[in-house]
């Protein structure tokens, strides 16, 4: 196992009915800015609750953050911040809403110009504290430090990260996935299996603990997620799935082993120029990626074969790994996830300026290894039109 230091210091709160202990939760002295996205909290029972929760508080609210926030509109949040006095955030929404809020947090108490926090890695010295209610099981971004902002100007999607923008706590009620769309059900199940798959599916370090925790994950959404789909749907598959894509990126199973993050780097890119959404692009590169890679990850994708797939891959190793790539591909179809570009009436087209972007990003050595190389990227891209 390598070294790490681990803390998580987001309380969470979960369950039906949870909302209400954000009373608790934010401080009474508090001026709050509820901040969320295009309004399903308003048709769905959220905003109400939360209303009542806040009766003691004093609170306004920002609506109107986009699917893949944008600097633009979170500018706009700085600058109501800036000129009526609020002192604390709660994120009301999905990974957009609270990564958005994150980026407003920061940008709020930065002394310079917010883009940079972004384009050039601008250290995060203050921020305002957030809280979260999450309405959307999918990015783990409730309970981590990790933001994805994009510029609409310019057609970047960069991520960035900082302790000081890690939520306090946050709701996790399963009850407020019973109004989330087939799209995005299928979203968060695939992002968060891929959130498991890039810190798991690299080399083996002897990570026992956190192996198992991951296949655990993998295994809780692989027997759940397709479960979501169905019309009599029970709340303990809602809570399965809404925790374990919580746990896939709370820091607890990337502590002590290496992380890949290609399959999201180059799916930040694809989101930026042609709009798909975040974990749409993930379940398009992500198989490729696995193939491309299969030789500098072969030891843990004959694990994974094995631990999570129960492939024989003592007889016919290479066959358990090719049939654990098909298994992955089929299982995002299975959560009613598309695969190929050509789904999107997407085609070659789309490599050469994604290879581009990525060039111009700086991302030209990916994975644990840095092996993926931009002719790599090029080849997984074109492998998945
Ligand atoms: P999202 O973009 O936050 O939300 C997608 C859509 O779902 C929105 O239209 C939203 O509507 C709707 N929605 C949310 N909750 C709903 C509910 N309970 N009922 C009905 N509709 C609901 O989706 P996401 O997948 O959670 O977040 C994606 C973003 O997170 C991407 O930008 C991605 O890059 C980023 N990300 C962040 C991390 C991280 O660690 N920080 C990790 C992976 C990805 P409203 O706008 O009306 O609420
Ligand atoms: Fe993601």
């Amino acid at each position: 196992m390598l070294n790490f230091s681990f803390v998580n210091p987001t309380q969470i709160h979960f369950g039906a009915g949870q909302i209400a202990a954000i009373v608790q939760a934010i401080p009474k002295s508090a001026k709050v800015l509820v901040v969320y996205g295009g309004g399903s909290i308003k048709r769905n029972g959220v905003y109400e609750q939360l209303v009542s929760a806040l009766s003691d508080h004093q609170w306004d609210e920002f609506g109107g953050i986009e699917p893949n926030p944008s600097y633009q509109t979170c500018m706009q949040a700085v600058a109501k911040i800036n000129s009526e006095g609020f002192d604390y955030i709660l994120a009301v929404g999905g990974g957009s809403v609270i990564d958005g809020s994150k980026f407003i947090a920061a940008a709020a108490r930065f002394d310079g110009e917010p883009w940079e926090i972004l384009s050039k890695g601008a250290a995060v010295k203050d921020a305002l504290p957030i809280g979260v209610v999450l309405t959307l099981p999918a990015t783990g971004s409730e309970s981590n430090s990790f933001s994805v902002v994009s510029n609409t100007d310019t057609q970047d999607k960069l991520p960035f990260a900082s302790p000081l923008v890690q939520p306090k706590f946050a709701v996790l009620d399963p009850q407020v996935m019973a109004s989330l769309p087939t799209r995005q059900l299928s979203n968060g199940v695939v992002d968060a299996f891929v959130h498991i798959m890039e810190q798991y599916l690299t080399y083996p370090v002897n990570g026992k603990v956190q192996d198992r925790f991951a296949e655990g994950l993998l295994l809780t959404l692989i027997e759940e997620g397709p479960k979501l789909f169905s019309a009599d749907v029970s709340d303990d598959t809602r809570a399965n799935v809404m925790w374990a894509a919580t746990m896939a990126l709370n820091g607890l199973i990337g502590a002590g082993v290496p992380q890949d993050w290609a399959t999201h780097m180059i799916g930040h890119e694809i989101t930026a120029l042609y709009g798909l959404d975040h974990a749409q692009t993930l379940a398009i590169v992500l198989p490729r990626m696995m193939a491309s890679q299969r030789i500098t990850k072969r030891e843990k994708l004959l694990q994974y074969a094995e631990r999570v797939w129960g492939l024989d891959t003592h007889s016919a190793p290479e066959a358990a790994i090719d049939t654990a790539i098909i298994k992955t591909e089929a299982f995002f179809q299975q959560v009613q996830m598309k695969t190929r570009f050509s789904e999107y009436g997407l085609g070659e087209e789309v490599v050469a300026p994604i290879v581009a972007q990525l060039e111009r990003h700086g991302m030209t050595a990916l994975g644990e290894h840095q092996a993926v190389t931009l002719e790599d990227s090029a080849a997984i891209l074109r492998a998945s039109v």
